[in-house]
């Protein structure tokens, strides 16, 4: 019986896949590279991430790795693993999932 109050799941958008719970969400205001709109989350699942690169991103130098859906390998966003930057340390280990490869599971 589904559960008419459960958690509000994020889903890939190629999938189907369960990548994120809304209760995650720790900004729904962030702008990825090139206007993309995006939300960071504090925790994802069900995915599967590359190898750790250094980035220069709007807001410094990062290290981050892509995140992709563990099912079917689209490309989701990223995450950090670490900041340079004292002001952006709070992203550290949250995942940015770009706001269009994503969709809400009947929500
Ligand atoms: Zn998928």
């Amino acid at each position: 019986m589904a559960d008419a109050i459960g958690p509000r799941l994020y889903a890939c958008c190629n999938c189907r896949n369960h990548v994120a719970l809304h209760d995650d969400i720790v900004s729904k205001s962030f702008v990825a590279t090139g206007e993309r709109r995006a939300f960071l989350f504090s925790h994802v699942m069900n995915v599967a991430v590359g190898p750790k690169v250094d980035r220069r991103l709007i807001t410094g130098l990062h290290t981050v790795t892509d995140v992709y859906c563990s099912d079917c390998r689209e490309y989701l966003g990223w995450r950090y693993e670490k900041a340079y930057d004292e002001a952006q340390k709070y992203k550290e280990s949250k995942t940015v999932l770009i706001k269009f490869k994503i969709v809400k599971d009947d929500w």
